[in-house]
């Protein structure tokens, strides 16, 4: 770890502290003496998601992120409620306790997430995400959508009386 104000290349763990998804070290630069904290998301080195051809690739946040955030566009979801999200499937992720993990597992995930958050945004990446392969779950997740909003009262107040 190259110090910071030096750059010199060698510098000292003087402290190290692991939090739940990342670890801080507290190093000191042997040339200089400056201080300062690293950290490091510790578990991302070690899993890898495999691809349907088989490939095996290097777990990405960013990349998972920017899946997610795509189909969260526009919605109208509380602050950081997407960036929370992103880590529970993350989370969740690391959880298994496997180091290949395939990327269908991961997409499955994030649907189902995404499903607790919004409906429209799970659609969303159902849609890309199995590339309308699989139309039966497509349709239920619509269903469920449309059931969903008849259920919600307030729907119902500002059109005309249903027949009862
Ligand atoms: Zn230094």
């Amino acid at each position: 770890m190259r110090c910071p104000f030096c750059g010199a290349p060698e510098s000292r763990v003087i402290d190290s502290r692991g939090l739940d998804e990342e670890v801080r070290r507290r190093r000191m630069c042997s040339a200089c003496g400056a201080r300062f904290t690293t950290s490091e998301r510790i578990q991302n080195h070690a899993l890898y998601v495999v691809k349907k051809d088989g490939r095996r690739e290097a777990y990405d946040r960013e990349k998972l992120a920017t899946g997610i955030r795509k189909a969260c566009e526009k919605r109208p979801l509380p602050m950081g409620s997407v960036e929370r999200l992103i880590t529970t499937v993350e989370e969740r992720l690391h959880g298994l306790g496997r180091a290949e993990i395939p990327s269908s597992v991961v997409g499955d995930l994030v649907m189902e997430e995404l499903e607790k958050v919004d409906h429209i945004a799970y659609i969303r990446f159902a849609s890309v995400y199995r590339e309308f392969a699989d139309i039966g779950a497509l349709k239920e997740a619509l269903d469920s959508l449309t059931a969903g909003q008849k259920a919600r009262p307030s729907d119902s107040e500002n059109s005309p009386a249903p027949h009862r």
